[in-house]
């Protein structure tokens, strides 16, 4: 019989941590899982869910005009903000009521508290003592607000979801996904978007040609995008904001929202003073099976800041449960992850850029099409794809993929299954095209466009 109230206790209710609670509970553990907040995690409650529904709402403008191309014709279209909160937060709590029944369905107890490790087995979780043979860490990340006057009239992405209204102009700071996913968002929905990066390029760690290529669509979108723009202070006058550039620019804005990285939501949980070794960047030190500096404690997600995607998390969680409770032992490949940017218009990517591919010494063969998309023939939009193969010319395997468009993270979960397993270039061309499809230019790339 175990002396502890659990096998497995699990802090923070996300996408991961439930995974490996549920895996756990299947293979016979006892387990309980604290969550502080609401269950879901940022996926669910304040991230990847909520920000597709919102671009969904935001494409629609563009798709209201195109379709008159076509032939269709109906009353001024009229948006409404409200109406598309309450949407979206009623689904948000659908969600939310599943993640609870898929932990009671499993067995898993849920405490809705904090909780705060006092020693390797023991638990503060909301003023009470808890004790477990095994401890999973899934506390996720949270926004990373700079130092700077006036940071306080600024808002994060978890704060975007609850506007009491479209903002009329809106200042992002920032030129990752978060950044980009939020002005293809807010400028899609009519407001005037400034999107505010500190650097020469936007995406950076993105292949130069993607970067390149989405930064003038998003601008052709009509995004107010400026490179080497960096916010020296905000100030609130009345309802509105004002933000000061260091060229000394001034660009008043109703709200001012950062996107500037998240970091792992490790503080004041007691990891430190049980012995679990943090990196400097406040993430948890795992090995490859997510195993802490303590034996017992295991961490998994965007609290150990390897990859931060969510798919990533629940891998992590499902082969943790699978090794320390199902006697299967295995972990995580993170090489190869495909993802995808939800920027307007969309990205998706999969392994090596022409750079990072370059800077390893290997001699390529890049292949690319650009091209107009079939649907704005018609409709005349002046919105283009690009599309990007990097290959390793010796062996001829496909080391990259990457495509901005419409699509482009539909089409790159599936082409992410061919360059994950190594496909080369020629059995890419054996594939038949399926026609007419922007997919299809994937495979009838035929000439290398650039050779080093
Ligand atoms: P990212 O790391 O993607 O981007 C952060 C951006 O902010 C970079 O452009 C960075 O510039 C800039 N930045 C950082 N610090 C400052 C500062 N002090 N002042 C001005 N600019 C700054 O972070 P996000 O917040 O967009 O997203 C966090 C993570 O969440 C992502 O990395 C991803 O892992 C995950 N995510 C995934 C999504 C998806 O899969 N679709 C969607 C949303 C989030 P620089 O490049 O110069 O450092």
């Amino acid at each position: 019989m175990s002396t502890f109230d659990y096998d497995l206790f699990v802090v923070g209710g996300g996408s991961g941590g439930v995974r490996a609670a549920r895996i756990a509970a299947g293979h016979g553990a006892k387990v309980a899982v604290a969550e502080e907040s609401r269950v879901g995690g940022t996926c669910v409650i304040r991230g990847c869910v909520p920000k597709k529904l919102l671009s969904y709402a935001a494409h629609f403008h563009e798709d209201f005009e195109d379709a008159r191309a076509y032939g269709w014709s109906s009353g001024e279209a009229t948006f409404d903000w409200p109406t598309l909160i309450a949407n979206k937060d009623k689904e948000i709590d659908r969600l939310n009521g599943i993640y609870k029944k898929l932990l009671s369905g499993s067995n898993v107890a849920l405490l809705e508290s904090r909780a705060v490790l006092l020693d390797p087995h023991t638990l503060d979780v909301g003023g009470k003592k808890v004790t477990a043979k095994e401890i999973l860490i899934a506390v996720g990340g949270w926004p990373e607000m700079p130092v700077l006057p006036g940071i306080e009239f600024a808002i994060s992405s978890n704060e975007a979801f609850h506007l009491p209204r479209l903002p009329k102009d809106v200042v992002i700071v920032g030129g990752g996904y978060i950044a980009l996913e939020f002005a293809g968002i807010f400028n899609g929905l009519g407001a005037r978007a400034h999107l505010l990066y500190r650097g020469e390029q936007i995406l950076r760690g993105f292949d130069n040609d993607v970067r390149n290529f989405a930064a003038t669509e998003i601008v052709k979108k009509g995004v107010n995008l400026r490179t080497h723009a960096d916010v020296v202070k905000i100030e609130a006058i009345g309802e509105r904001r004002r933000v000061t550039l260091k060229d000394g620019g001034i660009i008043d804005c109703d709200v001012v929202m950062y996107a500037t990285g998240r970091s792992p939501k490790t503080d004041g949980m007691g990891l430190r003073e049980v012995g679990v070794e943090l990196a400097k960047d406040a993430s948890i030190k795992v090995d490859a099976f997510s195993k802490t500096s303590i034996g017992n404690i295991h961490a998994i997600g965007d609290c150990t800041n390897r990859v931060n995607l969510t798919p990533v998390a629940i891998k992590e969680g499902h082969a943790y449960a699978d090794t320390v409770f199902g006697g299967k032992s295995w972990c995580v490949d993170h090489a190869t992850i495909a993802s995808a940017v939800f920027s307007h218009p969309p990205i998706g990517v999969v392994g090596r850029t022409e750079e990072e591919a370059r800077a390893s010494g290997l001699a390529l063969d890049i292949y690319k099409a650009e091209f107009k998309p079939l649907k704005h023939t018609l409709s005349g939009r002046d919105e283009r794809t690009l599309m990007k193969l990097v290959v390793d010319r010796e062996s001829q395997v496909v080391l990259g993929a990457h495509m901005v468009g419409m699509d482009a993270p539909e089409i790159i979960q599936a082409l992410a299954i061919a360059v994950k397993m190594r496909a080369t270039k020629s059995q890419f061309d054996a594939t038949m095209a399926v026609h007419p499809t922007a997919a299809e230019e994937f495979v009838t790339m035929r000439t290398p466009v650039a050779a080093a």
